[in-house]
């Protein structure tokens, strides 16, 4: 598997890095962000390192289906199965942790004004 050295998310993968995991498949893992925005904010990220939706969305569209597929899991047991998915993909939009991760936003009525 692929893993990059010093990533923040591929040491929580590996368990080198505690982290609130709420659920986990061969493929992803889901976890608590530690700066929650909403009642409801976990990370769903591949287990293998990619840096961003693109570039896995480009390489291995199945392991991304798996990361919603667990995304959406996550949001039926936190909370009714209703949900935002956020990628934030690239500096300018946000990303901060270059090991692509889903945020998961539920559990509240959530507004619209990314801008
Ligand atoms: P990004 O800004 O879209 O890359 O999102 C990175 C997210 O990772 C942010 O929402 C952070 O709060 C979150 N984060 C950073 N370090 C940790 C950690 O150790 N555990 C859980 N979430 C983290």
């Amino acid at each position: 598997m692929s893993t990059a050295e010093g990533c923040l998310f591929c040491r929580i993968v590996a368990g080198e890095l505690a982290a609130d995991i709420v659920a986990t498949t061969d493929a992803a893992i889901a976890f608590r962000d530690i700066n929650p925005q909403a009642p409801v904010h976990v990370l769903v990220v591949p287990r293998e390192h990619h840096v961003d939706v693109a570039q896995l969305a480009a390489s291995d569209p199945a392991l991304l289906a798996a990361v919603i597929g667990l995304a959406g899991q996550v949001a039926g047991s936190e909370g009714d199965g209703q949900f935002r998915l956020v990628f934030n993909t690239g500096p300018e939009a946000g990303q901060s942790v270059f090991h692509v991760h889903a945020h998961l936003l539920a559990g509240a009525r959530l507004g619209w004004t990314p801008a």
